[in-house]
Formats: C-alpha cells, sequence, structure tokens
C-alpha cells in the first residue's frame, strides 16, 4: 500500500472516507506527485465515481462509486 495514500486523518466533510478518495488526492496535487504509485489504485478499474468519472480498482477510493 502507498505511504501516502489514503491520508492519515479521518474526514466527515464532504462526506466520511474521504480521506481514502482518489477525488480528494488529485484535488490536493498528490496525483502528479506520486504518479508511479496512484497507477496502482486506476489500474484495472472495477469502478467509476459517479462525481468526477474517475475510474478506481476500489469502490472505497472514490466519492460514488458505480460498478463499471
Ligand atoms: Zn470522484
Ligand atoms: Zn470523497
Amino acid at each position: 500500500m502507498a505511504d501516502w495514500f489514503p491520508f492519515p486523518q479521518h474526514l466527515t466533510e464532504p462526506h466520511p472516507g474521504h480521506e481514502a478518495h482518489l477525488c480528494m488526492a488529485e484535488n490536493l496535487g498528490f496525483v502528479k506527485s506520486n504518479l508511479e504509485d496512484y497507477k496502482k489504485f486506476v489500474r484495472d478499474p472495477q469502478f467509476l465515481c459517479k462525481k468526477c468519472g474517475r475510474a478506481a480498482v476500489k469502490a472505497e477510493n472514490l466519492c460514488e462509486p458505480d460498478k463499471l
């Protein structure tokens, strides 16, 4: 597992579990600085975020996951 993600602090805003959402990692600029690591979370995606269109392997890494 990556050492930068999910983030150690537990967020309740905008919803619980947001610290593990790739949507937030991108917003904070972590995707660019951890690109190789980020690929592990999005390779062979099974879920799609209905909010931003991002894809991820695990539903827990998206704000509004929808099965692909
Ligand atoms: Zn999203
Ligand atoms: Zn979220």
